[in-house]
């Protein structure tokens, strides 16, 4: 090793010492970044080289090598895998000492062909990322290699085998990534713990031949519950035979496994059907977030007009089909756009935002108001007439003008009009025109004076 004069860059080696380190090299200044603020959320320290030489070079320098290091292929000056070997012979010659294993290596590259991919793995790297590569994958890879109890955090499996040792090992394994491991010895147990909702499971693994009740009679069993419905179920058996996996998969296994198997194919295995899960569950939980926004008003929180429109319709066949009452009330706030023009906008939005709140709080369950436009709402109220419905319209006008508005410093007395329209009152036809007999009715209370509740006709 060279003696003499410390390179410039020694000081960022000292502080590796403290904290997982990943040394990133790329020629890439954008990828650099990219891989590095990934990281450093993650919790990892970071420090960047743009080519192998550069990298080697520092690397030689450096009294403990990193945790961990993400390696481009195509550089200049000295690309990802001439790096690696020499690396791997400055490990082989002890410069770092008697380390026990390989520094880690990833390899992050666009050049994703299975050439590049088995030198890869020829030296010792553990993962092959493609370029471009997803949010959060550089950083799952390095955790999986850096904390693996990470890998499956917050995650359940259930074991269900009538051999201990191999729940043991099952156990063994998958704990070792983070994944809650419950054992049951038979699947009548098992059976009992998801029916009674005792564990919350992300995957069950299941052996075929077991006492009390064989791994597909379990399986079918278990799939008749709702929770169990969509979950990964990875089968295990002794033997390969064509008739125990098809048993299995009819009854609703997602995957199999033959005794003995490598910890390595389990894992391999398990994490393809939990990421899946996770996918999933991440879908699922946009899915409801769109469905929101598709029908709900973000400023208010009542329903919308697309909403509405289609839920008014159902309504209203239904007050058809069963010969009961459907009423409707239209309102609209007066002089609104002189409060916005005196205090605002953001005392506008405000005013929109208690109005809401004060007529979801007022309405019986089965009511339905939304945001109609910008300061319109409606409320569809199932089962009330003409006469219920002025109550309800009365009560709403008497609450909004009863109500201080205020809101930093501001204040404004605030009223609204209401017109009401029932369905056998004012014999309508269809939802669009008891909508309109509603608006009519606004349109009176307007002219009428504003801050009341009006019919059209009387
Ligand atoms: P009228 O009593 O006849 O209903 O008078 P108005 O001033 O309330 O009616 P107009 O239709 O002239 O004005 C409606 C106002 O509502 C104008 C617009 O600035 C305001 N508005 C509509 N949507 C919003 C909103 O989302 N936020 C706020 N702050 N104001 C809104
Ligand atoms: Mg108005
Ligand atoms: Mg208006």
């Amino acid at each position: 090793m060279m003696k003499g004069k410390a390179p410039p860059d020694l000081k960022i080696h000292k502080e590796m010492a403290d904290q997982q380190t990943v040394v990133v090299v790329d020629d890439s200044a954008t990828m650099r970044a990219v891989i590095q603020k990934e990281l450093e959320v993650a919790g990892f320290r970071v420090v960047t080289f743009s080519d192998g030489l550069e990298a080697l070079s520092s690397l030689r320098w450096m009294q403990k090598l990193p945790d961990l290091i993400t390696l481009d292929i195509d550089m200049p000056r000295m690309d990802g895998f001439a790096c690696c070997e020499q690396l791997r012979e400055m490990e082989a010659q002890g410069v770092y000492g008697d380390i026990r294993t390989p520094t880690p290596v990833l390899f992050v590259s666009a050049n994703d062909t299975f050439d590049h991919r088995s030198r890869g793995f020829h030296l010792g790297s553990l993962e092959f990322i493609s370029k471009p590569f997803a949010r959060g994958d550089i950083a799952a890879a390095v955790c999986k290699v850096l904390r693996p109890q990470t890998v499956f955090a917050g995650m359940s499996g259930l074991v269900v085998d009538d051999n201990q040792s191999l729940r043991r090992m099952v156990r063994s394994c998958l704990e070792r990534f983070g994944l809650t491991i419950i054992e049951a010895e038979n699947g009548r147990h098992a059976f009992e713990l998801l029916k009674e909702n005792l564990v919350q499971i992300d995957l069950a693994i299941v052996d075929y031949d077991m006492p009390v009740m064989r791994g597909d009679e379990f399986i079918h069993l278990a799939r008749q519950l709702p929770e169990v419905e969509h979950l990964p179920l990875l089968s295990l058996s002794g033997t390969g035979e064509s008739q125990a996996v098809l048993r299995m998969f009819r009854a609703g296994a997602t995957d199999y496994l033959v005794k003995p198997f490598l910890a390595e194919e389990l894992l391999a295995r398990v994490q393809v059907h939990l990421q899946l899960r996770r996918h999933m569950r991440r879908l699922e939980e946009m899915n409801r977030n769109l469905y929101d926004k598709a029908v709900n008003d973000s400023l208010t929180g009542l329903r919308n007009k697309r909403y509405f429109q289609e839920a008014f319709e159902e309504m209203f066949a239904r007050a058809q089909r069963s010969r009961s009452d459907l009423s409707c009330l239209f309102f609209d706030l007066d002089h609104f756009k002189k409060v916005n023009d005196t205090c605002g906008h953001g005392f506008g939005d405000y005013v929109l935002t208690t109005i809401g709140g004060l007529v979801k709080q007022h309405i019986r369950c089965g009511d339905l108001a939304a945001r109609f436009g910008g300061e319109e709402f409606v409320i569809a109220l199932p089962n009330t007439g003409l006469e219920g419905a002025q109550f309800v319209a009365e009560k709403i006008r008497a609450l909004v003008e009863a109500h201080g508005f205020k809101d930093q410093g501001r204040q404004w007395a605030v009223t609204i009009s209401i017109g009401v329209a029932s369905l056998h009152a004012h014999q309508a036809k269809t939802a669009a025109a008891l909508l309109h007999a509603a608006d009519q009715g606004l349109y009176r209370a307007k002219n009428g004076g504003r801050n009341r509740v009006a019919s059209d006709p009387e």
